[in-house]
Formats: C-alpha cells, sequence, structure tokens
C-alpha cells in the first residue's frame, strides 16, 4: 500500500499569543511539528509527506526538514487563506500513484504510531477513517446565552486527527467541496458530503491540539535553568548589576551594559527553556546590541518564555565581586529582578559573595555572577 501523508501547518499563532506560527513553538525543546515529522517518517508504511504551511514559514520549515536530514523525501508547500485549502494544495502535492493519504493537524504533537496504525488497517475496508475520542462533557446547543438543546453524550465524540481516506476519495470530495464553496472544520465533514460513510477508529485523550498557551502547561513538566557570566572590571564604566546603577570606582566592560547578573539570569531562563544561551540568541558581533540594557533583552526573553505558557516559579542568584559590598544593594537588585521576571519579590532571592582575595575575583579584576531559575506551567 503506498501511504502519503499530509501534515497541515498553515496555522498562525494568534491564539497562542505567539509572533510565530505556532507549530514552529519549541515543546521540551524542539518545534512542536517536529514530533509529527518524526512519528511519520518512522513508519515503515509512509512512503511520502507534504508539509503546508504558510508562504512566510516555508523557509523555516523546509530549514527544520533539512536538518532533520529529511530533504528530498519532504515536500514543504506553500498554503492558501483557510485550512481546507491548505489541505487540499498538499493532496495536490502528493505523487500521483499514492494510495493512502493521512491527514494530520501539525498542532497535535502526541500523536502515537498505535493510533495511526488503527487508522491505517480500517482504512483498507472502509475508505475513510477518523481519529476520535468519545466527549466527556455534557454538550449543549446555546443561543443569546439560552440553552435549546441537550445532546446525547453517548452518541457524541470528538475528532482528532489523523484522518486517513483512499487517495481517489478525499481528493474528489475536497475538489467537490471547493467548487461548491463547501467549507468544513475537518477532512472528513466533506466525505460525508459526498454520501461516503466514515468509520470511526478511538483515538487517546492525550492527542491533544495545542489551540492556546493552556494547552501546552498539560505537557511541561516544570523545568529548572541555570546561567553563569563573568565581566571585566575597568575605568570609567558604570556597574550595573540586575538592572540597578550601583556607585563604584570601576565598572564592567562588555559589548552590552555588561550586566552580568543580568546576563546569567538569561542564560538560566534560556537554558530551562532548552534553547540555547545569550551569545546565540543576541550575538556581541551585532552592533543593534551595542551599549543595550541587558534589562531589555531580558524582557525578550522573558516574552520567550511566555509564549511558551509558561512562567518563572522562582530565582535564586549570586553575585562574586571583592568590592564594591553589594548589601546595600541587595534588596534594589531583587525589586529589579522580580518584576523583570514578572514575580513577586519574595521569589527572588539575592546573594553576594566576595571570593576571600581569592582568583580573578580577588584581585578585582572582574565580577561574575550565577542564576538558577524554576520555569513552570502558567497558572495565571
Ligand atoms: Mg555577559
Amino acid at each position: 500500500m503506498k501511504v502519503g501523508v499530509v501534515i497541515a501547518a498553515a496555522g498562525s499563532g494568534v491564539r497562542m499569543g505567539a509572533e510565530c506560527n505556532k507549530v514552529l513553538l519549541s515543546l521540551h525543546g524542539k518545534p512542536m511539528l517536529q514530533y509529527s515529522i518524526e512519528l511519520f517518517a518512522g513508519l515503515e508504511e509512509v512512503s511520502s509527506l507534504v508539509i503546508v504551511t504558510r508562504d512566510v514559514d516555508c523557509d523555516l520549515v523546509q530549514g527544520l526538514v533539512e536538518q532533520m536530514g529529511l530533504n528530498g523525501w519532504v515536500q514543504v508547500v506553500p498554503g492558501g487563506a483557510v485550512r481546507q485549502e491548505s489541505v487540499l494544495r498538499g493532496l495536490r502535492a502528493l505523487p500521483a500513484d499514492t494510495e493512502w493519504v493521512i491527514i494530520h493537524d501539525g498542532a497535535r504533537p502526541f500523536i502515537t504510531a498505535p493510533v495511526v496504525r488503527r487508522g491505517l488497517e480500517a482504512v483498507r475496508e472502509h475508505r475513510a477513517v477518523g481519529v476520535a475520542v468519545p466527549v466527556k462533557d455534557t454538550v449543549k446547543r446555546v443561543q443569546d446565552s439560552l440553552v435549546v438543546d441537550t445532546l446525547p453524550r453517548a452518541e457524541l465524540w470528538a475528532m482528532q486527527t489523523p484522518q486517513i481516506f483512499s487517495y481517489e476519495l478525499i481528493l474528489k470530495a475536497h475538489e467537490q467541496a471547493s467548487a461548491q464553496g463547501l467549507v468544513a472544520t475537518d477532512d472528513c465533514a466533506l466525505v460525508e458530503a459526498l454520501g461516503h460513510p466514515v468509520h470511526i477508529v478511538p483515538g487517546e485523550y492525550s492527542n491533544i491540539k495545542i489551540t492556546t498557551p493552556e494547552d501546552l502547561p498539560r505537557s511541561d513538566e516544570p523545568a529548572v535553568g541555570f546561567g553563569y557570566d563573568v565581566h571585566r572590571l575597568v575605568a570609567d564604566r558604570p556597574l550595573i548589576l540586575g538592572g540597578v546603577e550601583i556607585p563604584s570606582e570601576q565598572g564592567l566592560l562588555g559589548h552590552s551594559d555588561a550586566d552580568v547578573l543580568t546576563h546569567a539570569v538569561m542564560d538560566a531562563l534560556l537554558g530551562a527553556l532548552g534553547a540555547g544561551d545569550i551569545g546565540e540568541h543576541f550575538p556581541d558581533t551585532d552592533p543593534q546590541y551595542a551599549g543595550i540594557s541587558s534589562m531589555v533583552l531580558l524582557s525578550r526573553v522573558m516574552a520567550l518564555v511566555q509564549a511558551r505558557g509558561l512562567e518563572v516559579g522562582n530565582a535564586d542568584v549570586v553575585v562574586l565581586a571583592q568590592r564594591p559590598k553589594l548589601s546595600p544593594w541587595k534588596a534594589a537588585i531583587r525589586a529589579s529582578l522580580a518584576q523583570a521576571l514578572g514575580v513577586a519579590e519574595t521569589r527572588v532571592n539575592v546573594k553576594a559573595s566576595t571570593c576571600e582575595g581569592l582568583g580573578f575575583v580577588g584581585r578585582e579584576e572582574g565580577i561574575a555572577a550565577q542564576a538558577a531559575v524554576l520555569l513552570r506551567a502558567r497558572r495565571s
């Protein structure tokens, strides 16, 4: 049997509150879309794979495919204005000798091989198969805030993807829908409109569609991150720690404002996100970061944290400096970091240590900082 896969990945991040396509958001350190690609690429039954994505995301998705070593096997196709149009473009891009098609949403990263195989087995007999789970909630029809009908729950199933079809049948269903201006929210409905029966196989409740930020935490365990940074002490530079300017004869040298403590905090956040380090995000060879306040950079890292539906649980930081004495400034630094991290001051702890005159810190050649943070699913 010749099986082609179409992954629909042309959505925007609007409901996720993200600036990018949500399927490119990172989930446990890799793009959400990668999970589906890996699953289908690993199934021996699958012979071709088409990803339909927005025009603006084609290069990024192509880059991901290349990085996965699947270049040449996976096709990346620009999508249409709506999902249905995108899927049709994907179907048309499959090889002409395709017999069976698996249509899957890139925003369902938790799909498993057993579910796909269940569908592939059933499709040979039924030609149109949807994966679905029984609805747990009672569903009512509501108009103008008034219940007009209570639907019998025992008959209700929530449709998921994949949906699996004979290639000939689904192509005909999509082309007819397109010609008649029929719009549906899943592919099975277009086959139903042809009068062809659709068979259901049980899916898994864990096969959720990531739609809003609340969907992500269910899959995200708390994560800790650690950061470390050092900057050299020189004359005629300000000393800024955690966004607070501290009177000092010497300040820190660096491409930005050299706020060594904020750099350690950013690295800890990126570490917890599994997203590399600040050198990768804000290269010190890039003129746009010359003299920039590190608190501005921290706010950009926090935007990444928020886009993934996460928040800071707590942060613990240490500044290693022989001079100046930092105890009078600890409260201000704590307040400044707490505000930037979006947490109460009680969730931020600031420590300072001299190094007993030892090493580069002891010789007052530089200041070092360490930070640990916890990220967790957003609760508010
Ligand atoms: Mg630095």
